[in-house]
């Protein structure tokens, strides 16, 4: 990877972390999970509005843990705002994919960012916390995952 998207990566990274968007509670939720990355001590939860027509109309999140993980719950909710909720396993794929070396060529915006994280191996399950958080939510209404030991 070369310096320029290292250091895009790193200003999004602190930049998310210092102001992330969409945090707090959101009132009108009907999907909500919470996530734990016990490596690192990541604690992200989400609440999420899905319409009658599978569209994501609403998404926020709480939490603590590190830079990456904060950041990462954060693109989340921008991206996610508007999608369906088959668009938004997709982006679950392909964010996954980006984040352990296979790249695809589809377009992920922002979150291509996160290509960083390839060169910190021990940091993916600080950038996919929160994507595990939203399939677990939109599968699995109101559960706890673990990034070690699945659902508890
Ligand atoms: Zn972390």
């Amino acid at each position: 990877m070369n310096d320029d998207l290292i250091e895009l990566y790193q200003e999004v990274i602190m930049e998310h972390n210092r102001h992330p968007r969409n945090y707090g509670v959101l009132a009108d939720a009907n999907r909500e999970a919470s996530g734990f990355n016990p490596l690192c001590g990541d604690k992200i939860h989400l609440k999420l509005h899905v319409a009658a027509d599978n569209t994501i109309t609403a998404v926020m999140f709480e939490g603590n843990g590190c830079a990456i993980s904060i950041a990462s719950a954060s693109l989340l909710t921008e991206i996610l705002h508007g999608k369906t909720v088959t668009e938004a396993y997709s982006l679950f794929e392909q964010f996954h994919e980006l984040l352990t070396g296979h790249p695809t060529e589809a377009p992920l915006g922002k979150l291509a960012v996160f290509a960083g994280v390839n060169a910190f191996p021990a940091r993916v399950k600080c950038a996919t916390l929160a994507w595990h958080t939203l399939k677990a939510a939109l599968l699995n209404n109101n559960v706890i995952v673990s990034t070690e030991t699945g659902h508890e």
